[in-house]
């Protein structure tokens, strides 16, 4: 009998092979009854892999950008920092950078970071009015000994750094806070299409893998509250001897079980990416269910250095774009519940 699971899981596959020249999904998602014969923890040699941008939701801008990087010879670190810029940038998206929502009290706050092939790794969180916080990540990770910086620290850093401070509250933005405040409910929407955290994966020309993970989190949240994307292993983790994942959803649940660095050592342990991805988002499920509302979502997006992918959901709605080469496509995520 086909489980729902499988059914899922089988539609994705299909979906994904037909009419793409792209290297299948079905190498990484195999069948149930392909699982014994798991590859061992040796990866080997790596066979020569086309550059790959995956990223979350259908940031087309971004991949197409990021791409475009790796195509002009640039390693896998400038693509990702160049893509998730591009949403950075974009008022219309309201969850990351210039146009995200703000917190309870009006504010917009942004946590990123960032994650190179040598393990380098750089982050800013709870930073205001700097539209590009991906690229003050990378500056922490490059000319400071430190990961993480917050706040008003992350701010003047920036500043030193020749960053421009700026207002990053839109009109729209700001209206839509002005409605929530009439009643004030805290009930987070991780599922707006086109409007959710970026987490961006790519592979370049060398076969290294890098990581760029960005947002203004979770829509209305306290003041001060950081999610799990600037969170080096809870919202992005990249290993260049494996692999790399990203997370985007209700980031605490991210953060308890430091979703991406999980994912990542699940690929290490010998699990394809899908396989890796749906055992992080099973176990929070079988963790947390009891917290779950019906608009919970986690979304899980992998990589690993053969260039095969995976993603998984909690529910239906998560969705990603993948390019190698110079396709592209855009793909429902299958999910669990
Ligand atoms: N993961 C982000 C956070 O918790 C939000 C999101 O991806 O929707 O801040």
């Amino acid at each position: 009998m086909v489980t729902r699971r499988k059914f899922f899981r089988n539609t994705f596959l299909a979906s994904f092979a037909m009419g793409t020249g792209l290297t299948s999904c079905s190498q990484s998602a195999q069948s149930e009854d392909q699982k014994d014969n798991q590859p061992s923890t040796d990866f080997g040699t790596p066979p020569p892999v086309l550059p790959t941008v995956i990223a979350t939701w259908k940031n087309e801008k971004a991949v197409a950008k990021a791409m475009q990087v790796i195509e002009s010879g640039g390693r896998a670190l400038d693509a990702v920092e160049a893509g998730v810029k591009e949403t950075e940038a974009d008022p219309e998206d309201q969850s990351v950078g210039y146009g995200g929502r703000p917190d309870r009290d009006g504010i917009v706050t942004l946590d990123a970071c960032i994650m190179d092939e040598k393990g380098n790794a750089g982050s800013v969180c709870f930073l205001q009015n700097i539209k590009h916080p991906i690229s003050v990540a990378r500056k922490v990770m490059e000319v400071t000994p430190h990961v993480m910086l917050c706040g008003e620290g992350a701010l003047a850093f920036a500043l030193e750094q020749g960053f421009q401070e700026e207002d990053l509250l839109t009109e729209t933005s700001r209206q839509e806070w002005e409605e929530w405040k009439k009643d004030s409910k805290y009930e987070p929407k991780a599922n707006i299409e086109r409007h959710d955290t970026i987490g961006l994966l790519a592979i370049d020309q060398q076969g290294h893998i890098s990581g760029a993970c960005t947002t203004s989190g979770m829509a209305y949240k306290l003041h001060g509250r950081v999610g799990d994307s600037p969170i080096i292993g809870a919202g992005l983790y990249v290993d260049d001897e494996v692999g790399g994942a990203c997370a985007t959803g209700v980031g605490e649940m991210v953060m308890k079980t430091l979703g991406s660095f999980l994912v990542v050592e699940l690929m290490r342990l010998g699990k394809s990416p899908q396989e890796a991805c749906e055992e992080a988002v099973n176990r929070i499920i079988k963790k947390y269910k009891d917290q779950m509302t019906p608009e919970f979502q986690i979304g899980y997006l992998a990589i690993n250095k053969r260039g095969e992918h995976g993603a998984y959901a909690v529910v239906e709605g998560f969705n990603f774009i993948l390019q190698k080469g110079d396709k592209s496509r855009e793909f429902e995520s299958p999910f669990a519940i």
